[in-house]
């Protein structure tokens, strides 16, 4: 069997700090191949790509959450722009758009998404995308920015196969995270049925959101198993199809091969 890739994990939160050896080892025993752990500040960017750096089947992305911009460094663009040089670091994320949680206004989150994806122009690298409840102005921004030059994630994917539609139109690439497995998400798996499987994606979002068999459990790695399984079913294709698809799609992306 081609293996498993989880694109969007925490794994410098402090979640981690007892056991992460141990985390990354179940990770491995369920066919985890390749993990993009995520920054959401400085320095927890700083953090991801020492991780990559340490772990050849571990890469990086370099970004400020939104939940976060509103205590953003004045010199963020700077130390996001030097972290994206080093090796492990595939990625500009997380950024985008959280109008559900609105942890900070608006207006900047706007600002400081638009000066994320200048960023990834200008270093050539792919953009991870949060958006939550801000579906319009997301895909808005991604447009007026000219992102599909240099394409990305919606990364934890919550919306209809519409947006989904939209989304896939910039050329960007899907991410279902455990919601995708809950009971009540049937529109969700609508969206994860009708993506290509030239452009889907599979994640934990860990330490948040546990697959269902573990819901209510601290995620990790190992769980995005519970997440290909259920895309399998719902597209009605082998899991060993779909593990390629991804593979393949990871490497389109990113440049990368995990093994
Ligand atoms: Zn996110
Ligand atoms: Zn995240």
């Amino acid at each position: 069997m081609p293996g498993l890739v989880d694109t969007h994990a925490h794994l410098d939160f402090p979640d981690y700090a007892q056991d992460l050896p141990e985390v990354l080892e179940r990770a491995r025993d369920h066919r985890v191949k390749g993990i993009i752990t995520i920054g959401i500040s400085v320095s927890s960017s700083r953090k991801a790509a020492d991780l990559a750096e340490e772990h050849p089947w571990m890469w990086a992305a370099a970004g400020i959450h939104p939940h976060d911009v509103k205590s953003v460094e004045h010199d963020y663009l700077k130390h996001l722009e030097e972290i994206s040089r080093s090796p492990g670091v595939i990625a500009i994320g997380e950024t985008g758009l959280d109008y559900f949680k609105h942890k900070s206004p608006r207006e900047i989150q706007q600002e400081v998404f638009r000066e994320h994806i200048r960023l990834a122009r200008k270093v050539n690298l792919p953009v991870i995308v949060h958006c939550r409840d801000a579906h319009k102005d997301t895909l808005r921004i991604l447009r007026e920015e000219k992102a599909h030059e240099v394409a990305g994630i919606m990364h934890c994917f919550s919306g209809n196969a519409e947006f989904a539609r939209e989304v896939l139109g910039m050329g960007f690439y899907i991410s279902f995270a455990g919601p995708v497995t809950y009971p009540r998400s049937g529109e969700l798996r609508e969206a994860a049925r009708i993506t290509p499987e030239e452009r889907i994606l599979l994640e934990t979002d860990a330490p948040f959101l546990s697959p269902q068999p573990c819901r209510g459990k601290r995620n990790e790695p190992a769980y995005v198993a519970h997440t290909y399984y259920a895309v399998a079913e719902v597209k009605e294709i082998y899991l060993q199809q779909l593990e390629e698809a991804c593979l393949q799609n990871v490497n389109r992306l990113f440049g990368i091969q995990p093994g």
